[in-house]
Formats: C-alpha cells, sequence, structure tokens
C-alpha cells in the first residue's frame, strides 16, 4: 500500500508539511476548516512579513500555489474530521466534507491547527470595538493590504498613531500570562509601513518590554533613527474619547515616571496569540495533550518538539505556542519527516 498522511490545518505550517512529503513522492490528505488555504497569513491578507519585508504574496501565495497545484495533495476544504481511532500502528480516520463522508486509513498525522488573535473585546480598557478608530495589528495588517488605509471613523489620513503593545499577552487578568512573541516585531514593521505611507504623522510605540528578538533587532533601531518613531515605555491604563474625533490613551511613563495623557486619531492594539478552538477539538478527538497555555503540547519541547504524545502523531506550527511563519514553515518540514519516518518504520 502507498504511503498516506494526513494533515490537519492549511496554513503555512500544515502546507509547507504536505508540500515536503509530496516531494519524496507520499500522497497526503490535508483536511482545512475554512474555504481557503493559508490560515491567518490569508485569512487577514497579511502583506509584508518580517524581517525583511518581502511580500507576504511571496511565502503564503507561493505555497498555496505548492499545495494547492499538486497531484500529490488532495486538499479537502470546508471539511473536518468526524471520527479518528488508532488501528494499531496505523489511524483510521473519518473525513467530512463537502464531497461528501469517507473513511481512511493513514500511516501517520500531522496536525497544524494554528492559533487565534486574541480578541482585544475581551478587555474592557482598551475600547476596541467602541471606537472606530481603535483597531488591531490584524485589522491593521488587513488594511495594509488592501492598500487603504484611513482612519475608520472619517475616511482621513491619521495625523498621530499609538500602538499598543502586550495586549492579550503577559496579562494573567485575561489569563495569558506568557509572550505571544511576535507582536513587537510586527507592531514595528507596521508603524515603518505607516511612516512610509504617511511621513508627515507622529508614530509612538507604547511598550513594556521591546522583544524584537534575534536579527528582528534591525528593525527596532531602524524604526527609531531611520523613520522617527517614538518608543515609549509605558502602560496604557485606559482609552477615552477626546475632542476632534480623536482617542485618548491614559497611562504611565515607567521611565520618567509620569502620568500622560495623549489624543490620536489611531489607536493599533499589538493582540497576541492564543490557541484556537481547532486545537483544542483536536486534543478531544484524537486524544493529544494540551498544556497550561491551552497550546498543543509536544512530548519534549526540546528534543522533539514536533512529535505529539502519542507515536504517529506529529505537531508543527502555532497549535504548540506563539511563533513566527518562518519558525512554523521550518517545523512543518521537520514534522513532514518524522511523520515519514514514522510510516516507514511502521508499514
Ligand atoms: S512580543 Fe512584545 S508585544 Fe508581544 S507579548 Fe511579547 S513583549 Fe508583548
Amino acid at each position: 500500500m502507498p504511503e498516506e498522511i494526513l494533515v490537519i490545518g492549511g496554513g503555512p505550517a500544515g502546507m509547507n508539511a504536505s508540500v515536503m512529503l509530496s516531494e519524496i513522492g507520499v500522497n497526503v490528505t490535508l483536511v482545512e476548516k475554512d474555504s481557503f488555504l493559508g490560515g491567518n497569513p490569508e485569512k487577514f491578507k497579511y502583506k509584508f512579513l518580517f524581517p525583511d519585508l518581502q511580500p507576504a504574496e511571496n511565502v503564503i501565495g507561493e505555497l498555496i500555489k505548492k499545495t494547492g497545484n499538486n497531484s500529490k495533495v488532495k486538499v479537502l476544504l470546508n471539511s473536518q474530521i468526524s471520527g479518528f481511532k488508532q488501528t494499531g500502528n496505523k489511524f483510521d480516520v473519518a473525513i467530512k466534507s463537502p464531497q461528501g463522508d469517507e473513511n481512511k486509513i493513514f500511516n501517520s498525522v500531522i496536525v497544524a491547527t494554528g492559533f487565534e488573535h486574541f480578541d482585544p473585546a475581551r478587555d474592557a480598557k482598551y475600547s476596541y470595538q467602541l471606537f472606530d478608530d481603535v483597531i488591531d495589528i490584524k485589522d491593521l495588517e488587513k488594511m495594509l493590504g488592501e492598500g487603504k488605509f484611513l482612519r475608520p471613523s472619517n475616511g482621513k489620513p491619521p495625523r498621530n498613531v499609538a500602538f499598543i503593545l502586550c495586549v492579550g499577552s503577559r496579562d494573567r487578568h485575561v489569563g495569558n500570562q506568557y509572550c505571544s512573541r511576535v507582536c513587537c516585531v510586527v507592531s514595528v514593521k507596521q508603524a515603518i509601513e505607516l511612516k512610509e505611507h504617511f511621513p508627515e504623522s507622529d508614530i509612538f510605540i507604547f511598550y513594556m518590554d521591546i522583544r524584537t528578538y534575534g536579527f528582528f533587532e534591525d528593525l527596532y533601531w531602524e524604526a527609531m533613527e531611520k523613520h522617527d518613531i517614538q518608543i515609549v515605555k509605558g502602560r496604557v491604563a485606559e482609552i477615552t474619547s477626546g475632542p476632534d474625533n480623536t482617542v485618548v490613551c491614559k497611562g504611565e511613563d515607567t521611565l520618567l515616571r509620569g502620568p500622560f495623557e495623549i489624543p490620536f486619531d489611531m489607536v493599533v492594539l499589538a493582540s497576541g496569540m492564543e490557541g484556537g478552538p481547532q486545537s483544542l477539538e483536536m486534543a478531544d478527538k484524537l486524544g493529544l495533550e494540551m498544556d497550561e497555555h491551552r497550546f498543543l503540547k509536544p512530548r519534549n519541547i526540546t528534543l522533539s518538539p514536533f512529535r505529539s504524545n502519542i507515536d504517529g502523531i506529529f505537531l508543527a506550527g502555532a497549535c504548540t505556542g506563539p511563533k513566527a511563519i518562518s519558525d512554523a514553515i521550518t517545523e512543518g518540514a521537520a514534522a513532514a519527516m518524522s511523520a515519514h519516518i514514522y510510516a516507514q518504520k511502521n508499514p
């Protein structure tokens, strides 16, 4: 029997796993709940990827093409896993798709169910959804991607914009104690994009700590030195309405140790990453362990971060924790290799 591997999730990790497996001649079935491939980058139309600001189309678009036009990869969109049981070393899986219900035996499984953006409406102090001009980084990414970045309230260019970091991350109050890893660099990247678009605008970033890790630190310096973006260590405690259709950020500058109250045309919230309901559902259906942060738990985070607690089921991408797209793509390749080795050893 030819080797058959199931990939659950069609984001960057799941797509790259599928493409890698197809290149070594393995048959893949990719099950995706949405009506499109590409995951969150496609859903929210990410425009440029950090650190080199290359068009997302070059990466995500390319993966979508390689996955979708691939005779070895059967893509099932709008589909879900409706039944799952282990039979010996293999997996008997029921799939519900618009093409009909089917049962199939797979040699191994890769779970790449991704993440959800934190919903800032859960924290009332940010007034998200209360004021049109308070948006979050995924909203801004979509606007940038569509090339129509203007104030939602009046359709005019913003004169000044504030970014607020760590929204829904590093915050016990909302139940997310962890750092989401990428929102600092995404915010800095977006601030640069805005400044290039509106050179006359004043842009502020309010931060607890700037965590532009590794080579992404270059963007941080570029933002300050080349684009004159103001990076302020401080916490915003409240967003209220202000004069002349502005939104006011009230908080404390923790370096100067004094309060501030500044009206802005727009506020962008750097909402973090959370494990999505898809991961929870897969944990339940497949018997996977979850960690205390509600992400899927690798068997050994250091030695084998893409192996789950069940032999033959592998994990890839942001379903195991916040990470950059490049890391998710790398994990997709690693999980593909592990799933293939398992299938070869357990024919
Ligand atoms: S990456 Fe930055 S903005 Fe995101 S949670 Fe970590 S410190 Fe906060």
